[in-house]
């Protein structure tokens, strides 16, 4: 046969809805390549990595012009059958271009045509002899004494990779380690067949145990579970029982995290536990890295694997069970480019593999309450919270008409006394970083604005200079006001910088952390400053959502959320279930120990429904009342939605762009357009924006539309002046 007859039908990562056609190469044989494996292709001046999605005997293009394939980057395509069917219903789902969402399931190195190809990583492992020898013994050799307690305390096989990471210039005192027999190294593979846990399994309670039991009856196929349970309810716990039932049948586990939740301490309780290779994918590792962890996995030379959102798509040799943690978390929704729902995807993941999916979370989202009672996911309900603590008292705190000093009643600086006085921290939370989010005149009413957005300038003093907070502008902080220039100026509202001076003035001779992007760039800052907080070294603790996930805060017995009002009047539906949770996780960092924690809200709306729900009834009931909001106002999830933005620099472009496309449009009685309207910030970075929500009653009829609509819109012309992208179920219609 002709070689010309085979066309290879290639996805690309562009912004393009098609497939490209390309010959197959002149030295292979072309029914060799398998869908799935990278190519790099000609295209454009330049060159490309694509992948291969079918071959087929004809083409639009003639084959005269049809160029050849540069090389085949793959013998064997690195995703399974089923993790490429995965793909193309995600591309279908979110009607995201094929090739992008090809290119978002690999790491970059491996999208970039690197070689796929890993070191395999080393393992040291203590012998016998290290791992009961006292450090002590070794105090001449300093390095070989902290690498020893090192290995001690991980009690694990510690890849190289570990090591670079926590200890400089360990391999002269690893190789002298070795000498001495007290160490040894091993490959991963090897490691893999050892035993599987340390034996520091807690005992369940039974709420725990009847959770555990649930899952492991179910470790063969695929269901959805959702694990609801306040902080320190003993989910992790859970998550680290139903694992090792994995692991005794052999399979992995691939565990996903909120980027803030995935911490150092989260990673070391599972390498404490667990005996078997643990690797990490998140974005502070480099690209090597990653693909390290990615291939691993593939390989599986892992058995786990805790990871980012980004590290859904990471494909997995002997697929056992997938977790989600903090399954709500708005981080699981990719905001640029192709917009998927790692939850989402996470689920349909678990059904082509045919393992069971584990959410988790204190604060479930409406949608997976909803499918709780649709009878789609199975409750598990964890409704104490482990070992003895008790959960923390919330209570509202009425500030209207109350003298404030700097955002704080006169009472809550009475509280927060009582609180320091019995040695006991205190967590302030304000999600608005700088000083002052506004700068008015106080002479004319010139106030600080963006150039290039629809927003005030933020104030911050420590830097003496005016930032947006929304496209990253700066100005100097002018002494005087540019306008009128008598007038002085005056910061509006509140920021964690002005409470922080606030603190000092109110707290003198006490501690003050704060702890938010802006102390937070530099790296092991957050870590140096959680590890002070541990050892009492801080009174006072102030920041933003940072502070709400994540992390345990032993001796703070008194959380204060400053302004929760700001919360209850957004435009955007979803703010009330994000307010309601952020209350919740902000509460659970207070009494994790003995001592009986305590939250204060102040709020110029104490009668506020959702906040008494929430705090007379709990979230279970303000979930269920809020969705029986939704269902009268027919929102999600009882309704789908799909949100199109349209910007650009030409103020006239997106609607023009939007008036083209209604024409093209057919009416359609089953999908209502609201819009096209302003979006709600309506100029960010220098560009007009506009945009246009579809809504449907159920989702076939609203993806019929989509599958309409896109080839309308790649033929409008106006695509070229315009940036637009398409968001199906939105969580943040901004
Ligand atoms: P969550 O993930 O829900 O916040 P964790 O699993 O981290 O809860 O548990 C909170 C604390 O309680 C941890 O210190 C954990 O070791 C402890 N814990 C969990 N389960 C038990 C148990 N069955 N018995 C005693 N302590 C437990
Ligand atoms: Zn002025
Ligand atoms: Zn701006």
């Amino acid at each position: 046969m002709r070689s010309h007859l085979y066309i290879l039908k290639v996805a690309i990562p562009v912004p393009v809805y098609r497939l490209f056609d390309y010959l197959p190469p002149l030295d292979l044989d072309p029914k060799t390549l398998k869908p799935g494996i990278r190519l790099t292709v000609p295209f454009g001046k330049g060159q490309k990595t694509a992948f291969l999605i079918g071959i087929d005997s004809n083409s639009e293009v003639l084959s005269a012009k049809l160029k050849r394939i540069e090389a085949v980057l793959d013998e064997r395509p690195l995703l399974s059958d089923r993790d490429l069917s995965l793909l193309h219903w995600a591309a279908r789902y979110y009607h995201h271009p094929l090739g992008e969402v090809f290119s978002a399931a690999f790491p970059v190195a491996l999208r970039q045509g690197k070689p796929a190809t890993i070191k395999a990583e080393k393992f040291y492992v203590l012998t016998e002899k290290g791992r009961l020898l006292n450090p002590e013994q070794l105090r001449r050799a300093p390095k070989q004494q902290q690498l020893l307690y090192q290995l001690q305390t991980e009690r694990d096989a510690v890849p190289a990779s570990r090591l670079n990471a926590i200890l400089e210039n360990w391999r002269p005192a690893a190789k002298a380690l070795q000498d001495k027999q007290l160490l040894r190294l091993e490959g991963a593979a090897a490691n893999a067949t050892t035993h599987l846990t340390f034996n520091s399994q807690l005992h369940p309670n039974p709420l725990q145990q009847e959770a555990i039991e649930q899952v492991v009856c179910a470790l063969s196929r695929f269901e959805v579970f959702l694990l609801e349970g306040v902080t320190g309810s003993g989910k992790t716990e859970v998550y680290m029982q139903v694992i090792r039932s994995v692991l005794e049948r052999g399979l992995q586990v691939l565990v996903l995290l909120p980027e803030i939740t995935l911490t150092p301490q989260l990673e070391q309780r599972f390498r404490q536990r667990f005996a078997v290779p643990i690797t990490v994918s998140h974005s502070k590792l480099t690209d090597i890295q990653r693909q390290q962890a990615w291939l691993g996995m593939q390989r599986g030379d892992y058995a786990i694997m805790l990871g980012t959102r980004s590290a859904l798509f990471t494909p997995l040799a002997r697929p056992g069970l997938i977790i989600l943690d903090e399954e709500h978390d708005a981080s699981f929704k990719q905001q640029e480019g192709f917009r998927f729902s790692a939850r989402d995807v996470a689920v349909v993941r678990g059904k082509l593999l045919n393992v069971p999916v584990l959410l988790g979370t204190a604060t479930p989202s409406l949608e997976s309450v909803y499918n709780v009672e649709q009878g789609r996911y199975r409750l598990l309900h964890l409704t104490e919270r482990a070992g003895n603590a008790a959960p923390p008292k919330m209570l509202l705190l009425d500030i209207r008409n109350k003298r404030m000093q700097e955002g704080l009643s006169e009472s809550l600086i009475a509280e927060m006394h009582k609180t320091l006085a019995k040695n006991e921290q205190v967590l302030l939370f304000l999600n608005r970083r700088g000083f002052a989010p506004t700068l008015i005149c106080h002479g004319c009413g010139w106030v600080a604005r963006c150039r290039r957005c629809e927003a005030n300038m933020v104030v911050h003093y420590d830097e003496s200079l005016l930032r947006c907070h929304h496209c990253g502008s700066e100005q100097r902080l002018l002494p005087q006001c540019p306008e009128c220039e008598t007038g002085q100026l005056t910061p509006l509202g509140l920021g964690t910088e002005r409470v922080e001076k606030a603190l000092a003035q109110l707290f003198p001779g006490r501690s003050v952390i704060r702890l938010d992007r802006d102390t937070t760039q530099r790296k092991g800052v957050l870590e140096d400053a959680l590890d002070r907080i541990n050892r009492g070294e801080v009174d006072i603790v102030l920041g933003t959502q940072m502070l709400a996930k994540g992390h345990h805060f032993p001796n703070v017995t008194l959380v204060v959320m400053l302004e929760v009002d700001s919360g209850l009047f957004s435009i955007d539906f979803h703010a009330s279930e994000k307010l309601a949770q952020m209350i919740v996780q902000v509460s659970g960092r207070a009494g994790r120990a003995e001592k009986p924690g305590r939250v204060i809200l102040q709020t110029r709306k104490p009668d506020h429904p959702l906040l008494t729900t929430l705090i007379k009834e709990g979230y279970g009931r303000f979930a269920r009342s809020a969705l029986a909001e939704r269902r009268l106002a027919e929102l999600p999830p009882y309704s789908f939605q799909a949100l199109l933005r349209v910007e650009a620099t030409d103020s006239a472009a997106p609607l023009q762009f939007f008036e083209q496309l209604m024409q093209a449009v057919e009416p359609n009685r089953t999908v209502r357009m609201l819009g096209p309207v302003p979006a709600p910030m309506s100029r960010r970075a220098g560009r007009y924006r506009y945009q246009l929500l579809l809504q449907s009653a159920t989702r076939p009829e609203l993806h019929r539309f989509l599958d309409k609509l896109m080839p309308l819109i790649a033929g409008l012309k106006l695509t070229r002046k315009v940036r637009w992208s398409l968001d199906v179920d939105p969580v943040d219609l901004y």
